[in-house]
């Protein structure tokens, strides 16, 4: 238990991109009903440690929550579904479910009424599910308890994740707790949302620098910008760089050329080096 009434469990997908495993969270939502958020990967003994573990606080399931569709996050949600009376709530580009989640919804269970925020940039289709008795932010792949998110093109996007941050910093400034879709709970919100846009701008910043007097292609960009960091991690670093990259150029900031048989260069659309 890591709140009175949310639980933390976790599921055995750990890797370099899940860290310690996909955080399921079970909300016990009063009256013996209680939601699931992020049932995760399609593992049999998650699926019972979470059944387990609405039984042990005496609650059917009643809806299942999904922050997206990633296949670490929700996979699980049709299991828990064919064992369970539960229905799967999610936004209308995620995977099969029985009810569509707009932004402003909110999910009704017990005495809890779970808001729903929209929140593309990890995925298109990624929501965030908000508490108020315990103020608490639900937040899948969009904030997590350690690290930094992967945004990965086209579903992923860099501005509209930027954009999502600075929402949920001005709209969720009373939360008191982040409770991310890996990672431990994050108990100063405010700060690692601050801490995240902050992040986002400085990588821009390097980019944008990185093109001044001369273009580069998106592997010379990796390797001056991401020198310190692992080579094991570079082919990610690629991936947050060409985010950064599709978004500069959709705003005409960069300008890109492309021709067949070599790696696109970049280069400033208006450079004052
Ligand atoms: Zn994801």
């Amino acid at each position: 238990m890591v709140e009175s009434r949310i639980a933390l469990v976790r599921a055995p997908n750990p890797s370099p991109l899940t860290l310690t495993g996909t955080n399921s969270y079970v909300i016990d939502c009063g009256n013996g009903e209680a939601i699931c958020i992020d049932p995760g990967p399609p593992i049999e003994t998650h699926v019972e440690a979470l059944l387990a573990h609405c039984e042990g606080i005496g609650c059917a399931l009643t809806w299942i929550a999904l922050t997206h569709g990633h296949p670490d996050h929700a996979p699980a949600a049709a299991l828990l579904r064919e064992r369970t009376d539960a229905r799967i709530a999610a936004h209308e580009g995620s995977v099969a479910h029985d009810r569509t989640l707009r932004d402003g919804d909110s999910i009704a269970a017990g005495d809890v009424a779970l808001q729903v925020a929209s929140s593309p940039g990890h995925s298109a289709d990624h929501l965030v599910f908000y508490e108020p008795r315990e103020r608490a932010l639900f937040t899948g792949d969009t904030v997590l308890g350690e690290g930094y998110v992967l945004i990965t093109p086209p579903d992923g996007d860099m501005r509209a994740y930027v954009q999502t941050l600075a929402r949920l910093a001005r709209e969720f400034a009373q939360a008191r707790t982040i409770f991310g879709g890996h990672g431990e709970p994050v108990r100063e919100p405010a700060a690692k949302l601050h801490e995240y846009i902050e992040h986002r701008r400085i990588r821009e910043r390097q980019i944008l620098d990185a093109l001044k007097g001369a273009p580069k292609t998106v592997s010379q960009l990796v390797e001056s910008i991401y020198a310190q960091t692992d080579r094991a991690l570079w082919p990610a670093a690629s991936q947050q760089v060409i985010a950064y990259l599709d978004a500069l150029e959709r705003e005409g900031r960069i300008r890109s050329q492309r021709s067949e048989g070599s790696a696109p260069v970049f280069a400033l659309a208006v450079d004052s080096s």
